[in-house]
């Protein structure tokens, strides 16, 4: 182990990492990727709600602190394919105008180093890659597009086409929602109940591992260490570039040497890895302006109303993204995978499981999006023991709490009797970024447009750890196709020899 070298070392394996392998391992270079975690089993507990949702199987027993010093359970994914294994797989492109400054009721969202028109391209081919579905041009807010979806959008069930109708009768512009499975004609996808937040047994949802490493690992450009996690990244004497990278294995520590590194160990990780390591910092931002949307879980229920739903995500509104009527943004409203009774017992841990399970029989279950403005004080610090800290006090609560108001009118013109709501805790911090951001100017900004290091030639920071700000989507199409603009643009490729 102790001379492992590559043109490329990608550190972490998730929709950034292995989006990147992928696009470089197209062109023909020699990419070694280092993940600390394995491949994830195929096994019965896969699709069950008590090993997933209750005995967090799949995530690790390592605890993160609060900005109290209070340890919590993160949720982090270490396996190949990173987050993504277990995903809700939902694909949109951010707006068009979320590069853009935009006013917030409690401040400003920034403009991105790069336009929209800059990343459209991108947005194609990841959405080939990652196999989205839906139809576009149905929702208002859709970004302009010079290709159609790649494939059609996903059929919904009965009760989702009676919400549908409802939703327009009261006003709204439901669509279908951007979904990254394998559905349709020889496709793989069963159509089951157990996707979001479940690992897909059968390789039919779009995750990082089956749609961009297993592919890059087809071409015999890419090699791929498992259980080896990246402990310090090490600068030469110039300071100017990394010369090596530390990796604790199953049998101690080792060095790999590469001509460019990137980093894709996840927004906090990738984070703490760069403080750890004391490099890329010279703008004192590495860390700070910690975003992961401000989110609620919202079940209407309706005693009247049974919901036989199998795969419920099929359906979103945005009637409020860019305006909630008072001239700033709220956010998105989507329907997430239908959610059981033993699933709410893993946060109403005292309500008697019969009761859950009534109440899931009779009810659906959307996720409520807003965008959290970045703040330098929200940030990582990794304590003297290096133990990962997060210090987060969201900016734009007033905004979900508008949202979240709005929203429950409509839903019980609709017809729901009865609306519960799970806000989103430090914890549920699956839509982490903003940790080194990028921008045009090395002092206010850790990454140029292209996620390289302002400070290190030989460094790039590829996942949700370079956004300027959240927007109110979901992440990972955005790190999908920024990865594949950064290896076809910048000089991540270029040169290797
Ligand atoms: C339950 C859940 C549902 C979600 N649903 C959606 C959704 O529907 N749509 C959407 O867009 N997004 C969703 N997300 C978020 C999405 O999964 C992430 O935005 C995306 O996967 C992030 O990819 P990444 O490559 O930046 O980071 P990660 O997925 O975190 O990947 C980082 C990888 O690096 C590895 N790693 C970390 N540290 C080290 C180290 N020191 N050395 C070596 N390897 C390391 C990790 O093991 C991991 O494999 C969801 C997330 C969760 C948890």
């Amino acid at each position: 182990m102790e001379n492992l070298s590559a043109a490329v070392v990608v550190i972490g394996s998730g929709i950034g990492g292995a989006t990147t392998a992928f696009a470089l391992a197209k062109k023909g270079i020699d990419v070694l990727v280092i993940e600390r975690g394995d491949y994830l089993p195929k096994e019965p507990e896969n699709w069950s709600p008590q090993a997933i949702f209750i005995d967090q199987r799949y995530k690790p027993t390592e605890k993160w602190l609060d900005g109290s010093g209070k340890e919590f359970g993160p949720g982090v994914h270490y396996f190949v394919g990173g987050n993504s294994k277990v995903y809700g797989a939902a694909l949109p492109r951010f707006r068009e105008a979320d590069f853009g400054e935009i006013k917030h009721l409690e401040g400003i969202s920034p403009a991105w180093p790069f336009t929209y028109t800059d990343i459209e391209p991108y947005y194609c081919q990841a959405e080939e890659l990652y196999k989205v579905h839906s139809t576009a041009g149905i929702d208002p807010t859709d970004p302009p597009r010079s290709k159609p979806f790649p494939f059609p959008a996903i059929a919904h069930e009965g009760y989702v086409i009676d919400l549908e109708k409802r939703f327009r009768k009261i006003g709204l512009h439901p669509f279908p929602n951007a979904m990254g499975i394998d559905l349709g004609e020889n496709g793989k996808c069963i159509r089951c109940s157990t996707c979001d937040g479940f690992a897909c047994k059968v390789d039919a949802k779009s995750d990082a591992q089956s749609c961009a490493l297993d592919q890059a690992l087809k071409t015999g450009n890419v090699r791929i260490l498992t259980n080896s996690k990246v402990e310090r990244l090490v600068a030469d004497e110039s300071g100017e570039a990394i010369s090596h990278i530390v990796v604790s294995g199953k049998n101690g520590e080792f060095k790999v040497h590469g001509q460019r590194y990137v980093l894709s160990a996840g927004a906090v990780n990738s984070a703490a890895l760069m403080l750890k390591s004391g490099v890329g910092n010279s703008s004192g931002l590495v860390g700070r302006n910690f975003m992961m949307h401000i989110n609620s879980h919202v079940a209407t229920f309706d005693p009247m109303r049974k919901n036989d739903l199998t795969f419920q995500k099929t359906l979103s509104f945005n009637d409020w993204y860019f305006d909630g009527g008072k001239g700033y943004p709220l956010g998105a409203v989507q329907l997430i995978g239908k959610v059981t009774g033993l699933m709410m017992k893993s946060f109403a841990k005292k309500v008697p499981l019969s009761l859950l399970n009534y109440i899931a029989d009779h009810s659906v279950e959307f996720v409520l999006m807003t965008e959290d403005l970045p703040d330098p004080e929200n940030r990582i610090e990794v304590t003297k023991g290096g133990r990962i800290q997060v210090f987060l006090k969201q900016r734009g609560m007033k905004t979900h709490m508008e949202l979240l108001k709005k929203a429950k009118r409509y839903l019980r013109k609709s017809g729901y009797k009865a609306i519960f709501r799970q806000p989103f805790d430090i914890s549920m911090n699956s839509h982490q970024c903003g940790t080194v951001k990028a921008g045009n100017d090395p002092q206010s900004s850790v990454l140029d447009q292209y996620c390289k290091s302002h400070d290190l030639s030989n460094l790039y920071i590829i996942d949700g750890g370079f956004f300027p700000s959240s927007a109110a989507m979901n992440p990972a199409l955005t790190i999908a196709a920024q990865a594949l603009r950064v290896v076809a643009e910048s000089g991540l490729a270029k040169g290797i020899i």
